[in-house]
């Protein structure tokens, strides 16, 4: 049984193929003021997403009035984002985005190209446009199949962020002893603090294989009848590679209940709804509030008996057919994937500028959303203009 925040249809959140960080920023940033530094607390109404499918914090904010009568302001400094350079570097990038966490599925976006994951934050309503296509819907419906396939959803009345985030960390309780016992799971959250950046995602499904190894399962939905490019495999091995690392940090108990506090900028004693304590209590767990249930799903995950993931699968299926195209194990190189992490994260903090795609994978601009405004593009097309006109010159 997985439960769901009631809003959940309203606003069709999903994990890796979601919109879920781009919407975040209208609802983190409708009552930060831009001057102030953001470590400030805040009321607390305002989104953050545990990267779920299942939850819809964007809904809780819809039904909040008072956020609604903050829509102007919202515009506005929507429009001045645009306005606002690339290479402004008075705020970091988090800071700039209102960013309180990342996503694997940015992180994702981001190894694919950086500057489009910039442009998507810039440009959300392209993106937002790009996501209503027919093949990521029916990819939406392909994974949703799946998960009720093993569990059901129940609705649940949530009226504040914490109440969005317990709904997770719920599941994540409810999951828990079903690992334990060898049982499948699947939408199971993780998150954990990286190179000081907190980093959420939702594996899609954890199970364990004929040699009693625990495995993350990603299933990967393609137009095509057939495996993907090395290009876009290179990103789903990253993808589920991050998910091992934070996975492995909660069993370890790398994760600590200030993480998750300071960096949501989560209000430890807030009282949860009826409703919500009334499912904990259905499943067992007598909270009160935000900080109880945060203490008993670090200790309930950290003593459990799950072991560290052992083996990273993907597994692609055929939209048109819903068939199997075929499954590959993804290769694990930690050293490697934290230095491939560290690169991207060194953007969001501030350490250097967004880049572009390599010369040699000027291809994706092809089928990209931006590939007209592109300043990177524009840039390196010059470049390649003026070589051309220096070789011919000289020859
Ligand atoms: S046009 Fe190319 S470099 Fe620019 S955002 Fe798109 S993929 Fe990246």
């Amino acid at each position: 049984m997985d439960a769901s925040g009631s809003q959940q249809l309203l606003d069709g959140d999903w994990d890796d193929i979601s919109d879920s960080e781009f919407l975040n920023i209208p609802c983190e940033q409708q009552d930060i003021d831009p001057h102030r530094p953001l470590s400030s607390e805040t009321d607390g109404e305002h989104s953050v997403d545990f990267d779920s499918p299942s939850v819809s914090t964007l809904s809780v904010y819809n039904h909040n009035e008072e956020a609604l009568g903050q829509e102007t302001v919202k515009t506005d400094y929507a429009r001045g984002l645009k306005r606002k350079s690339l290479h402004e570097n008075s705020f970091s990038p988090m800071q700039r985005f209102f960013k309180r966490h990342l996503s694997v599925t940015l992180l994702c976006d981001q190894s694919w190209c950086e500057m489009k994951t910039v442009y998507s934050l810039l440009k959300p309503h392209l993106k937002r446009k790009d996501l209503q296509c027919t093949e990521v819907q029916r990819g939406k419906e392909i994974h949703l199949l799946r998960e009720l396939e093993i569990q059901d959803t129940v609705p649940i009345d949530i009226r504040t962020r914490e109440d969005a985030e317990a709904i997770k960390l719920l599941n994540m309780l409810h999951m828990i002893p079903l690992l334990e016992a060898g049982e499948r799971v699947r939408e199971f959250p993780v998150f954990g603090v990286q190179e000081g950046v907190f980093v959420m995602g939702v594996i899609d499904e954890l199970m364990y294989n004929q040699k009693g190894e625990l495995v993350v399962n990603e299933l990967k939905t393609r137009k095509c009848n057939s495996m993907p490019s090395s290009a876009q495999d290179k990103v789903n091995c990253f993808q589920v590679g991050l998910y091992k690392l934070l996975f492995d940090g909660l069993v370890r108990g790398e994760v600590k209940k200030d993480h998750v506090l300071n960096h949501l900028k989560l209000r430890s004693a807030q009282v949860l709804g009826a409703r919500v304590q009334a499912h904990a209590k259905s499943i067992g767990v007598q909270v009160t509030t935000f900080e109880e249930l945060l203490d008993a799903l670090l200790i309930t995950v950290s003593c459990s008996d799950l072991p560290c993931v052992d083996m990273l699968q993907l597994e692609y299926y055929h939209q048109g057919s819903s068939g199997p195209i075929g499954n590959r194990v993804a290769p694990f190189d930690e050293a490697q994937l934290r230095a491939e992490l560290q690169g991207y994260l060194a953007y969001w903090t501030g350490q250097r500028e967004p880049k572009g795609v390599d010369i040699e994978e000027a291809w994706k601009c092809r089928s990209c959303l931006y590939e007209q405004t592109c300043d990177w593009r524009k840039n390196r097309s010059q470049v390649s203009d003026q070589q051309a006109a220096h070789a011919s010159s000289c020859s």
